[in-house]
């Protein structure tokens, strides 16, 4: 199972939605967005962290069309 962790791109109003793995201590995160179009280091916070595809796919529903549509995708088109 992948962990996923949703942060706002800082000074937009765009979240991009980053894959990582559960650890003993929580998860990590790759350096780059799903869509490869946002860097961790423009993040300005994170909205969550460490959720799983069933609980992102919840929280991005309810966040709506400041998501960005290729990482919403990426949830809806992967079997784990
Ligand atoms: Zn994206």
């Amino acid at each position: 199972m992948k962990a996923y962790t949703l942060k706002k791109k800082e000074k937009t109003e765009e979240y991009h939605l980053f894959e990582g793995d559960f650890t003993n201590t929580g998860c990590n995160s790759e350096n780059i967005s799903i869509c490869e179009k946002m860097n961790k280091q423009f993040s300005g916070g994170n909205v969550f962290t460490c959720f799983d595809e069933n609980e992102a796919r919840i929280r991005i529903a309810e966040i709506g069309r400041q998501v960005c549509g290729i990482c919403t995708s990426h949830l809806y088109t992967t079997n784990y």
